[in-house]
C-alpha cells in the first residue's frame, strides 16, 4: 500500500487518486490516513466509540468557507485514523451508518 503525504491518503495505485502526485511512499502503520467525510453527529459518535476502543482518530472540521460554494452540509468532519486501524474503522463506520439511517 502506498501513501500520499499531500492528502494523507492510502492507496494501492502508483499515483494518488486525489491529487495525482506520483512520488508516493510506502504507508506506515502509524500514518494517519483519510477514511471518509462524516457528518457531525456521526463524527462525534464515532470519536466516542473509538476513544473507548483506544483507537486514535483525528476529526478535521470541514465545510467552513467552501461550504456555500459547494452547497455542502455545514457541519461535517474529515476523519483520519492510523493505517493499522484503517480497515477496522471503516467497518465500524459502516455499522454506525447502517444503524443511524
Ligand atoms: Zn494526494
Amino acid at each position: 500500500m502506498n501513501f500520499c503525504e499531500n492528502c494523507n491518503l492510502a492507496c494501492q495505485d502508483e499515483r494518488c487518486p486525489k491529487c495525482g502526485r506520483k512520488k508516493l511512499r510506502a504507508v506506515h502503520d502509524d500514518d494517519f490516513c483519510f477514511v471518509a467525510r462524516v457528518d457531525r453527529a456521526l463524527g462525534d459518535h464515532l470519536k466516542f466509540f473509538l476513544d473507548n476502543e483506544k483507537i486514535a482518530c483525528v476529526l478535521m472540521p470541514y465545510g467552513t468557507g467552501v461550504r456555500a460554494k459547494f452547497a455542502l452540509p455545514s457541519e461535517s468532519y474529515l476523519l483520519y485514523v492510523q493505517y493499522e486501524n484503517l480497515e477496522s474503522v471503516r467497518q465500524i463506520l459502516q455499522e454506525l451508518q447502517k444503524s443511524n439511517i
